[in-house]
């Protein structure tokens, strides 16, 4: 039976991972981490048995301790318990569905312990992929993508020679302001942002879809994932999400993958790669969806995405300022404190406002994210 951890497991990532495992019934689940959510883990615990549980904060966790006093899991609190769960001794692999850089330590540490990764946290790539892609060949394990364009283009390269790829061609739907101005844009409240055409995901997510940051974070993973130059890295607006991305090759075929909008497809395949199994599920239908179309994005209405590009040219740290910032600001929209179109301009100042680093260690990616927070609210 394959033993895995999941960090994040009761957000979109962690609990669709567990109904991929819950339709299989060959995998153990040995380690559960949440941040608070203590009603969800507490039900996930009873039904899963992990050893393992973290729960971010100590008093939390001693509730939940209580709660738990009749089963045998052990709840652990903080970076040190959540880099307990990321090494738990008996699981194989990490799913990694946290959100935001807390997930960098914990990926690390399981990457150290030999674990493969299932990996969702798209921000811990974007910031410390320099560190992580490296030490991950050295340690032989293998990094699997969850990110349904990066589980495409993964899916797309079985068999292939890396070194024949032309350009990566990933897919964006465009979010729920596709077409839009930035003067079309400037009312927007957190509860419009919040409704996604295609994916139902989590609520930082979604905003980053709907400023299209989260397309120049995914353009910055397929860098670290794929091993390709950022001039080979092109975004394509698809929006019916059919799509997931396409990679062309230097003989000028180009192959794709599509599907109907469904994480538990890039997860399951996550989880058994190689193996491809049945998950059931609507499958598409492509006399009713009659057409898929194609249109370049908007950087100039969104720019979050050339700024992403901007900072995946520049290299060092400034991924992780755009990344940091951009948390911040998605935190501040969220909150009701800043308007849609100031995640941008933040993220744009931070990056000029904030010291360059060329190759940053683990502490100083830290730093920065530190840096950048205390920067953005001395200004803002
Ligand atoms: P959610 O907000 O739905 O879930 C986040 C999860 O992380 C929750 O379980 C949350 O716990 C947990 N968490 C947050 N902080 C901590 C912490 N300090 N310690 C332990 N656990 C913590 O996010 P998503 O599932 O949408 O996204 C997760 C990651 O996957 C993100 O990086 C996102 O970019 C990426 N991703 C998501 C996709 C999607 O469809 N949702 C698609 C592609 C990538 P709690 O519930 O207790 O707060
Ligand atoms: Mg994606």
């Amino acid at each position: 039976m394959k033993k895995i951890a999941v960090l994040g497991s009761t957000g979109s990532i962690g609990t669709q991972t567990l109904e991929v495992v819950r339709a299989n019934q060959d995998i153990q689940v040995t380690a559960l981490a949440a941040r608070s959510n203590l009603v969800v883990l507490e039900a996930q615990i009873r039904e899963f048995l992990p050893k393992l549980a973290c729960v971010w904060e100590e008093d939390r966790a001693e509730e939940l301790r209580k709660k738990t006093a009749d089963l045998s899991v052990r709840i652990v609190s903080g970076m040190e318990g959540l880099i307990e769960a990321a090494t738990e001794s008996e699981a194989e692999l990490v799913v990694t569905a946290v959100v935001g850089m807390i997930g960098i330590r914990p990926t690390i540490a399981a990457i150290e312990a030999g674990k493969d990764i299932a990996l969702a946290n798209k921000e811990t790539l974007v910031t410390a992929g320099h560190l992580i892609i490296p030490l991950a060949q050295k340690k032989q394990v293998k990094i699997l993508p969850v990110d349904s364009e990066h589980s495409a283009i993964f899916q797309v390269l079985q068999g292939e020679d890396k070194k024949t790829i032309s350009r990566i061609l990933l897919t964006a739907s465009g979010g729920p302001f596709r077409g839009r101005t930035k003067e079309e844009m400037k009312e927007i409240r957190p509860e419009d942002a919040l409704r996604h055409p295609n994916w139902t995901m989590g609520k930082k997510i979604t905003i980053d879809s709907a400023t299209m940051v989260n397309k120049g974070l995914e353009v910055i993973e397929a860098k670290w994932l794929f091993g390709v130059e950022p001039e080979q890295i092109e975004v394509v607006v698809q929006p019916q999400s059919v799509i997931h991305s396409m990679v062309e090759f230097a003989d000028g075929g180009v192959l794709a993958q599509l599907g109907t909008p469904d994480m538990k497809l890039p997860i399951q395949y996550a989880l058994y790669y190689p193996k491809r199994r049945y998950l059931a599920g609507q499958r598409l239908d492509f006399a009713k969806l009659g057409q898929i179309t194609l249109e370049a994005p908007d950087m100039e209405n969104f720019r979050g995405l050339a700024l992403a590009y901007q900072a995946l040219f520049k290299g060092g740290n400034m991924p992780t300022i755009l990344n940091a910032a951009n948390e911040l600001a998605v935190r501040r929209f969220l909150e009701g404190s800043i308007r849609f179109l100031e995640i941008p301009e933040i993220i744009e100042a931070s990056m000029q406002a904030i010291p360059y680093r060329e190759y940053p260690s683990v502490e100083q990616i830290l730093e920065t994210e530190q840096e950048t927070y205390e920067w953005i609210e001395s200004r803002w």
